[in-house]
C-alpha cells in the first residue's frame, strides 16, 4: 500500500499514477486528515487491499505533500552508520544517539525550502513511520508496529547544531522545512528487502551519499525496541533511522547546500524527494 497527501487529503495510490481519495471512496468511513488516518490504521489497511484496482483521477506527483504532517513525536538517530561514524571521526554508540526534530520543520517532497545560513548539510535516511502504538515493543514485535517507510532529509545547520558546551541537535535539526519526507508512505511489503534498500542523494547530477541500510548499526527493529522501552511511539510518529557517509561538515573543504541547488534523494522502492534550496532573509554568503 502507498498513501500520499495531496492537498491535506489522503489517498491511496495505484503504483501506476492513479489516486482514489480515501474518505471519498470509504464514504467517510476513513478521515480526510492525514495524520488522523494512523490512529485506524489496521483498519484501512484491510479496507485497502478491497480497493487497489481503484483510481479517480491521474496524481501530479509536484503536488505531494508530506505523508505524515504533523506527528507528536520526531525521532533523529545519529551516528547509525560506521562509514559516517568514521567521517565524523567519532566512536561507535553503544546505544543509539537520538534527537528530536520538532514537528513544525517537516516538509513535502518536493517543497521549496529557505536556507537560513550557509552552513546547512544534507543527511539523506529512510524515515520509519509508526502505525500501532508501541509501548516496550520487542524487536521480534517491531515491524508490527511500522505503519510505512519514506525517504526522508535530515538537514541540519551545522554551526547551531555544533555551538556550545552541550550540541543543539535538536535546534540545529529543525529551521523551517528541515524534515522533508515522502513521496509517499509505503508499507514494507511493497520493497523487496524492507531491511536493505540502497539510499542516496544527489546535488543537481553530483552524486553525494550513496549506501544500504542494511548497514544501519541499530536496525529498525532495534531502534523501535529501544525507543519504545522509554517513550511510547504512538501512531503516526516519525523516526529518521540514521544517514550514510558523504555529508558535507567532514569533507575537506567543507561543503553545504547553495541558494538555487536542487537536491535528490531516493530510497529504493520508496521514490525520491526533490527539494530545491533558496537563500532565506537572514542568509549571508559565506
Ligand atoms: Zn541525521
Amino acid at each position: 500500500m502507498r498513501i500520499a497527501n495531496i492537498a491535506g487529503r489522503t489517498t491511496l495510490l495505484d503504483g501506476s499514477g492513479g489516486g482514489l481519495d480515501i474518505e471519498k471512496a470509504s464514504d467517510g468511513r476513513f478521515p480526510a486528515e492525514p495524520q488522523a488516518l494512523f490512529e485506524l490504521w489496521d483498519e484501512l489497511r484491510e479496507w485497502a487491499a478491497t480497493h487497489t484496482d481503484r483510481t479517480d483521477f491521474a496524481v501530479d506527483l509536484d503536488s505531494l505533500e508530506a505523508p505524515t504532517p504533523s506527528p507528536r513525536q520526531v525521532f533523529g538517530v545519529g551516528l547509525n552508520y560506521a562509514e559516517h561514524i568514521a567521517e565524523s571521526k567519532m566512536g561507535r554508540p553503544d546505544a543509539p544517539a537520538v534527537f528530536t526534530k520538532f514537528p513544525s520543520c517537516i516538509a513535502g517532497p518536493t517543497a521549496v525550502i529557505s536556507l537560513p545560513s550557509p552552513n546547512v548539510d544534507w543527511e539523506v535516511e529512510l524515515v520509519v513511520a509508526i502505525g500501532r502504538r508501541a509501548w516496550c515493543a520487542s524487536e521480534d514485535d517491531a515491524w508490527n508496529h511500522v505503519a510505512g517507510l519514506m525517504v526522508g532529509q535530515d538537514l541540519s545547520e551545522r554551526v547551531v547544531q555544533l555551538a556550545g558546551p552541550v550540541p543543539q541537535f535538536s535546534l540545529g535539526k529543525s529551521f523551517p522545512g528541515f524534515a522533508p519526507v515522502g513521496p509517499a508512505l509505503v508499507t514494507a511489503d511493497e520493497v523487496t528487502d524492507p531491511n536493505d534498500l540502497e539510499l542516496g542523494c544527489r546535488l543537481g547530477d553530483e552524486v553525494l551519499q550513496l549506501g544500504r541500510t542494511r548497514d544501519l548499526i541499530f536496525t529498525v527493529p532495534e531502534l523501535v525496541a529501544r525507543l519504545s522501552a522509554i517513550c511510547p511511539l504512538l501512531p503516526g510518529d516519525i523516526i529518521f533511522t540514521g544517514t550514510p557517509s558523504g555529508v558535507g561538515v567532514a569533507r575537506d573543504p567543507k561543503r553545504f547546500l547553495p541558494p538555487g541547488g536542487v537536491l535528490t534523494s531516493h530510497i529504493e522502492g520508496l521514490g525520491e524527494l526533490r527539494n530545491e534550496f533558496v537563500a532565506g532573509p537572514t542568509y549571508r554568503s559565506a
